[in-house]
């Protein structure tokens, strides 16, 4: 007796409205798929990233849900990326090829037959135009068996449509920026819940790029660093040490808990002021007093005043930093960002 097993698919799923419509897609024809979601470093916090509501997400589209970590391999792709960067310092075209990289292991332990992803032709100029699309493909090692069902009709036909495990007449010709025809197909779906459509990850952001390039110009970013990254201002000093100091009581309390092993952390002791670290591979010996000074300029004392500042290394004494100096130090935005706007939901 031949038995037909149900044909199995995974798909990348950010949780935004067009991984749902993907997924949504594959699994109203009969395929099992998996909505494998990367924990990335650079998403911002305001994204509604619980997971209980992404799994709920996955399961309204009929998939299973799969979290997956990241790990250093991925900040190779932000530190060397072999496809460029995107907008700022977002390697959209690696990060994706990352993505399905991990997908497809997942895709060989668990027979399935294809990958899918939310991506639609024209709606990001770097990588998703059909160029890109096809090189993404090409360099995941997955030709013939990416399948983006949003955009499917536009593209050439893949193996799951060519061997009838999947029907194109079913799959959409979406294409650009509008999210027009996606809304109307969530409403048809019933879906209403979805996050809205962001500017992508904090590495498209002008600002927060700044703070990558300088940790990767001074090999300061593994994963450990990230978190320091998103809070306070930050100064680079002579030696190459980073100094953060926290912009209010909130950032002051979410430094403590990145403080790690080998950080200095200054308060002052007197008057009110940050919470600052010190972090560098060699501090040079005027590190952690040029740290205090730092700190104590950003305390609620006179300009001029000396202050006493909680080091930990023991109490100094010390005069704030001059305006100039402090200039001389901060990390500024120093990447172009593109004229164009695009919308992402990764
Ligand atoms: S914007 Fe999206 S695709 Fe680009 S690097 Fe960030 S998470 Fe990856």
């Amino acid at each position: 007796m031949i038995t037909s097993r149900k044909s199995k698919s995974i798909g990348l799923f950010s949780g935004g409205l067009d991984s749902l419509l993907a997924t949504k897609l594959v699994t109203e024809q009969g395929v099992q798929a998996v909505a494998l979601h990367f924990r990335l470093p650079f998403l911002s916090p305001a994204r509604p990233t619980k997971e209980d509501k992404l799994r709920s997400l996955a399961e309204l589209v009929g998939a299973s849900f799969v979290p997956v970590d990241v790990g250093d391999d991925y900040l190779m792709a932000v530190k060397t990326p072999q496809h460029g960067y995107a907008r700022n310092m977002a390697p959209c075209i690696d990060c994706i090829v990352y993505m399905l990289g991990k997908a497809k292991e997942l895709a060989r332990e668990i027979s399935a037959d294809f990958l899918f992803t939310g991506e639609v032709v024209g709606q990001r100029s770097h990588c998703q135009n059909k160029r890109s699309l096809k090189l993404i493909e090409k360099v995941a090692g997955i030709d013939g068996r990416l399948l983006r069902p949003l955009s499917a009709k536009l593209l050439e036909p893949t193996v799951p449509e060519l061997t009838g495990l999947l029907r194109r007449e079913r799959l959409l010709d979406i294409k650009g920026r509008g999210r027009r025809r996606q809304i109307r197909l969530a409403h048809e779906f019933g879906i209403i819940d979805y996050a809205a459509p962001t500017g992508g990850c904090l590495l498209t952001d002008q600002n927060y790029a700044s703070k990558v390039r300088d940790a990767i110009d001074n090999q300061q970013l593994d994963m450990q660093d990230i978190g320091l990254l998103q809070l306070g201002r930050h100064f680079r000093l002579d030696s190459g040490a980073k100094v953060v100091v926290g912009r209010n009581e909130r950032e002051n309390r979410r430094l403590e808990q990145l403080v790690v092993d080998g950080d200095l952390v200054c308060r002052p002791k007197e008057v009110m002021g940050p919470m600052v670290i010190l972090r560098g591979r060699e501090l040079a010996d005027s590190d952690p007093e040029t740290a205090a000074r730092i700190c104590a300029r950003y305390s609620d004392s006179a300009e001029d005043r000396e202050v006493l500042v909680a080091c930990s290394g023991g109490d100094v004494r010390v005069k704030p930093v001059s305006a100039e100096e402090l200039e001389k130090w901060r990390v500024r935005p120093q990447v172009e960002e593109e004229e164009e706007k695009e919308e992402d939901e990764s």
